[in-house]
């Protein structure tokens, strides 16, 4: 067993509330590997959850360089309250429009956007030409902006938005136009019908259909019967595993894809940045996965 010492350095997740967050099961079960693979008796790094209000966003952060704390995630709700706490963005936490992993330079925090690498992970792989592919991406909240970027990188020419707030839509859609080359055509949910048989990605960015409410789907058996043969099912909900959605879409033969894949690349390319290596993937995974069958 590895143990803190006096020169363990400090990494964490903030956020309000935290008690939910699985990146302290996943990075700890990291940084512990790496220690062992090392032979070292103690642990380089250490990685804490940070329950942090929005009030006090502000004091934390300068703070915790004072701490010498080298990096750390940040979740909902202070991915954009972050952003004017950093010294520098990356394009992608820019054209995002938030913030999930920062890290400390020589100038001050510097923050990026990890869930786009995250999002893409399972599908860049896949034999489809994107280019030709037009995703249709339910919810317009922050995790949908990271698909709308993730979309674009793979190299899709246009991608459906579904929301509920016309004026919401309308803002997203004006924000992302002006940072990205993809074309963003916005819908409210009664569109969805029309919308179903041409599309070959489906996203689900809603937390409908998550733990609680498992009974939950934000479409129907009857919605996914006008899917093309060939359409992948994306939910972004690693719980449950999988979700009412995708078990409708795997019973008509349709690709599957659930979350946590996306959790665990997130997470591995946030320890990456901090590490300066490689972040044992596969530990991560096997973490995550140990952690949801207890
Ligand atoms: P968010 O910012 O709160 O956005 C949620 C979106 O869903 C909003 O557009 C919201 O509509 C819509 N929505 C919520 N309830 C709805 C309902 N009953 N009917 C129709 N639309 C509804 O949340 P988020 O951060 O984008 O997260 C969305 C989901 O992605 C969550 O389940 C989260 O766990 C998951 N996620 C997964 C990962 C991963 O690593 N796998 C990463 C990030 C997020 P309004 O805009 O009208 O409120």
């Amino acid at each position: 067993m590895v143990q803190i010492s006096g020169a363990t350095k400090l990494l964490g997740v903030m956020g309000y509330p935290i008690e939910h967050s699985l990146s302290p099961v996943m990075h700890n079960a990291a940084l512990q590997a790496l220690a062992t693979q090392n032979a070292q008796e103690y642990l380089e790094y250490i990685y804490i959850p940070w329950s942090i209000t929005t009030e006090a966003l502000p004091l934390v952060v300068p703070s915790l360089a004072e701490m010498g704390c080298c990096g750390f995630n940040v979740t909902i709700p202070h991915k954009q309250a972050i952003m004017p706490l950093l010294t520098e963005t990356t394009d992608i936490a820019k054209a995002v429009g938030a913030v999930n992993t920062v890290w400390l330079t020589h100038s001050g925090w510097a923050g990026t956007n990890t869930d786009v690498q995250g999002f893409i992970s399972p599908l860049k792989d896949l034999d489809r030409d994107w280019s030709t592919i037009t995703p249709c991406i339910l919810g317009c909240g922050g995790a949908a902006r990271a698909v709308i970027v993730g979309c674009a990188q793979l190299g899709c020419q246009k991608v459906h938005i579904i929301g509920r707030q016309s004026q919401k839509l309308q803002h997203l859609k004006t924000q992302c136009v002006s940072a990205l080359s993809v074309e963003i055509q916005v819908h409210l949910w009664a569109d969805i019908p029309a919308l179903l048989p041409q599309t070959d990605l489906l996203i689900n960015a809603t937390p409908i259909g998550m733990f609680p409410q498992p009974q939950k789907s934000p479409l129907l058996a009857t919605d996914i019967d006008q899917l093309p043969s060939n359409a992948i099912v994306y939910d972004l909900i690693y719980t449950p595993n999988p979700t009412l959605l995708l078990e409708l879409a795997q019973a008509r033969q349709h690709r599957i894809i659930n979350g946590s894949e996306m959790l665990v690349q997130q997470g591995a390319a946030a320890l990456s940045l901090w590490l300066g290596y490689p972040a044992p993937v596969e530990t991560m995974r096997h973490a995550l996965e140990a952690h949801f069958s207890r």
